[in-house]
């Protein structure tokens, strides 16, 4: 039998009759509402194979009042693990028994291992936004200014808080509500005076207004813009960033991935910026998942090209 798009709750609670014809069964999934459009199963069906893993990977379309329940049930179900998204990235850090540190920091559980019938939670975002940028620029992030564009988002509070532990050169925030943004730079501040640069705490970390005014001020002094707002999915979102903000020296991340060529990457082009979409990060972030789950490094190959035969399918 071969796996439905997504299972719910009510599957999940009568398994056998659900899915006990699974061949290969079950071990993984990503638990999300909605979750039908998750490219994860892409990305871990091909690297389970690639391993000789006999299980597979599934979508669990799952509600926020059903989310603690239904992981509490997987162990028992033959789940090594599972991915969690949106919605429940944050209810993730109260439901598992246990929270690595650094998903505590960065205030959110992506990833959960069941070892020995208890949930560890992980997450490996902000670790997979780091290697992305290294891989797609050829260079360390911390070596970067950086600014996050909706920095008050879950995407961008991790990579921010990531940026602050890895002590990168500068860091500036800026996110439409400001005081959310605020709030961040308060939690980050102690990191910045932890690692010494040339520029003193003071100066590595700033919260910019969400104005075109603010925006050229602070990109005037920045090496990698990265988009962490949801601006860019639709064709009619507007535009992020003024097209002759951008200069060939700029690094621009665009963690949106649906479509491929966002405006903001259109106007990097435009530009002669070096851009990339955030397909590397959903690449990179499975692939640290996958090492949680296996303790053994993740065959990025085949995940890589699971995830642009699916990506390609879908344009
Ligand atoms: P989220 O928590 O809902 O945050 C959305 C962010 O976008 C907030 O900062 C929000 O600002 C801002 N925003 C929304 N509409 C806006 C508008 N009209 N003008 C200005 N700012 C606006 O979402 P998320 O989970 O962080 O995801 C954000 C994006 O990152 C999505 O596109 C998602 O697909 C992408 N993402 C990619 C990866 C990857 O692996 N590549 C991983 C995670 C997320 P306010 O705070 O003012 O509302």
């Amino acid at each position: 039998m071969s796996a439905k798009d997504q299972y719910s709750i009510d599957d999940l609670e009568n398994w056998t009759a659900a899915a006990g014809d699974l061949d290969p069964p079950a071990i993984l999934g990503v638990f999300g509402d909605p979750v039908a459009h998750s490219l994860s199963p892409h990305l871990h069906n091909p690297a389970l194979q690639a391993c000789g893993i006999a299980g597979q990977y599934v979508r669990l379309h799952i509600g926020a009042d059903d989310f603690a329940r239904a992981l509490r049930l997987l162990p028992d179900l033959g789940f090594v693990g599972a991915n969690v998204t949106i919605p429940h990235k944050f209810a993730a850090l109260a439901a598992v028994d246990e929270v690595d540190p650094l998903a505590r920091k960065l205030g959110a559980v992506n990833t959960v291992v069941f070892e020995d019938g208890r949930a560890l939670g992980f997450n490996s975002d902000g670790p997979g936004f780091l290697r992305a940028i290294r891989e797609e620029f050829g260079i360390d992030a911390k070596d970067l200014r950086i600014a996050v564009l909706g920095a008050g988002g879950g995407a961008g509070r991790a990579v921010a808080v990531q940026l602050a532990l890895e002590g990168c050169e500068r860091l500036v925030l800026m996110n439409r509500t400001r005081e959310k943004a605020e709030a961040l730079r308060a939690e980050i501040e102690p990191y910045f005076a932890e690692s010494e640069r040339l520029l003193g705490p003071g100066d590595r970390l700033a919260v910019a207004d969400w104005t075109p005014k603010a925006l050229e001020h602070e990109l005037a002094q920045t090496d990698l813009i990265v988009n962490a707002t949801s601006l860019g999915m639709k064709r009619a979102d507007p535009e992020l960033v003024p097209e002759h903000l951008i200069g060939p020296h700029h690094l621009v991340y665009d963690m949106v991935y649906k479509p491929p060529r966002t405006k903001l990457l259109a106007a990097a082009k435009a530009m002669g910026a070096r851009g990339a979409n955030g397909l590397s990060m959903l690449l990179w972030q499975g692939a640290i998942s996958f090492e949680h789950w296996f303790e053994r490094e993740a065959p990025a190959e085949a995940m890589r090209q699971g995830l642009m035969d699916a990506a390609a399918a879908v344009r």
